[in-house]
């Protein structure tokens, strides 16, 4: 059922390349027929995200295609009526509609994590649209929405924007004083790196101009605590085709990635293949970092070190002059799809650069947090003993008293402990608000990072 969905998802993303906002609901129902059962699907899309498009329009474009690069559709086939209503309510208007039957007569639980990954890694960079699986069955119930809850734009070169979710799953709970933690991350753009088509592939009909454009999200996001250190240890890439719509990971390239960077300029112990971490292998390939080796004093302020994860976001965009039907178009991005592994390989050393050149840019950042935690721990320390100096000097019992009163300590002992704590803490959560950030109290804010809530 996957590559089916991909295939559909893929012919209705190409035919409205300029999407900004609506909602795509995937229903997954049975459809009588004869004396049994058989197993339907049926990709509704919404509101704002098919302007000019129309199920007329669609079915003229789908005409040509060929067997084989689409399901057979099947027009004028609805699921439950109540079901797109609501979902229509929600996320505006009905454009159009695509259904397909399946082979089998229900779908499995692995089929189900597959269709799930994939939409979730669909999503990412289609927050503005509002996803939503459901699966009724008599037997198999399943609903599933795929909201981000903050979105962050960025203008891709040559092509229409990507609207990322940049909600931050894990921020960290501990906060001591200042503001409240930023819940989303800000995409960056990294790299391009133009790809030439090796000829093989080009035997296979796919010619033209090709290039990755990366994008970067760093998370949890720690702009506001500019004296925090921070760790990267997770990296995760995403590849997505011109559509933007998710591409299976090119899973031999990457694994070799670890040994072509070079770690040492980068400041990494280590960058380890963890493989993929979605079961449909949706181009979401995950490398482990570890920084080099921390000294003692590092360790023992471990609390105040806060880890990071990054996403690449890899969007491929291809051109070709000489391309004028859908069908061509269709049929070169599932090409694209099916070669991504050999054009990289064929590439490995400009795509090799690019990474290498983005991480040292996200790296660096991390680095200089440590150096200016360094600078924060002499100065501290500078502080204590000039403050410990004046108490201990003091002949005043009183001054002395009022001290120890303050710090809520019996001795000059602990007083230099709570001292040299308490400036610890003050010095390495100043919080400086950043008018990009997602604070908490945004939530439900109208617009967010320049984009806004979908239009009903
Ligand atoms: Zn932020």
């Amino acid at each position: 059922m996957l590559e089916e969905l991909r295939q559909v998802l893929r012919a209705v993303a190409l035919l409205a390349p300029k999407r900004q906002s609506g909602g795509l609901l995937v229903v997954v129902w049975s459809q009588a027929e004869g004396h049994g059962q058989k197993c339907c699907c049926t990709v509704v899309a919404t509101g704002g995200w098919h302007k000019k498009m129309s199920e007329k329009n669609l079915q003229a474009a789908l005409t040509d295609i060929n067997e084989g690069l689409l399901p057979n559709l099947l027009w004028s086939v609805m699921p439950d009526p109540e079901e797109v209503s609501r979902f229509s309510n929600l996320y505006g208007p009905v454009k159009l509609s695509l259904t397909f039957q399946m082979k089998d007569v229900r779908i499995s639980p692995e089929c189900q994590a597959h269709v799930e990954s994939f939409l979730h890694t669909f999503s990412l960079v289609n927050a503005a649209i509002e996803v939503q699986l459901i699966i009724n069955l008599s037997l198999q119930k399943f609903r599933k929405s795929f909201r981000a809850k903050f979105r962050s734009k960025v203008s891709l070169p040559d092509q229409p924007p990507a609207v990322l979710d940049a909600t931050c799953v894990a921020i960290p709970h501990v906060c001591v004083g200042g503001g409240p933690w930023c819940a989303g991350g800000h995409a960056v753009l990294g790299s391009k790196v133009p790809l030439s088509i090796p000829l093989e592939v080009m035997d296979r009909g796919l010619f033209g101009e090709l290039n990755a454009q990366l994008v970067l999200l760093l998370t949890p996001c720690m702009r506001q605590f500019p004296n925090l250190q921070t760790n990267l240890c997770q990296i995760q890439v995403l590849f997505y085709a011109p559509s933007k719509i998710p591409v299976i990971g090119p899973s031999h390239f990457f694994q070799s990635l670890p040994s072509h960077i070079d770690g040492q300029e980068l400041g990494l112990h280590s960058l380890q293949w963890s493989g993929f971490t979605d079961p449909s292998n949706c181009g979401n390939i995950v490398f482990t970092v570890e920084s080099e080796h921390p000294s003692e004093s590092e360790e023992r302020e471990r609390c105040l070190l806060f880890e990071q994860n990054l996403s690449v976001f890899v969007f491929l965009r291809h051109s070709d002059p000489f391309m004028s039907h859908f069908s061509e178009v269709l049929s070169t991005e599932t090409l694209l799809g099916h070669h991504l592994e050999d054009i990289l390989q064929n590439n490995r050393q400009a795509v090799v650069a690019a990474f290498q050149n983005d991480l040292r840019s996200t790296l660096k950042l991390q680095n200089q947090r440590r150096k200016n935690h360094q600078k924060f721990k002499s100065g501290v320390r500078m502080m204590l003993k000039s403050t410990m100096s004046i108490v201990r000097s003091s002949c005043s019992v009183d001054f002395r008293r009022a001290c120890f009163t303050r710090m809520m300590v019996n001795n000059s002992h602990d007083l230099s402990t709570s001292l040299g704590e308490s400036l610890t803490r003050v010095t390495s959560w100043k919080f400086v608000r950043n008018s990009r950030c997602f604070s908490a109290r945004e939530e439900d804010g109208p617009g967010l990072n320049g984009v806004s809530r979908p239009a009903m």
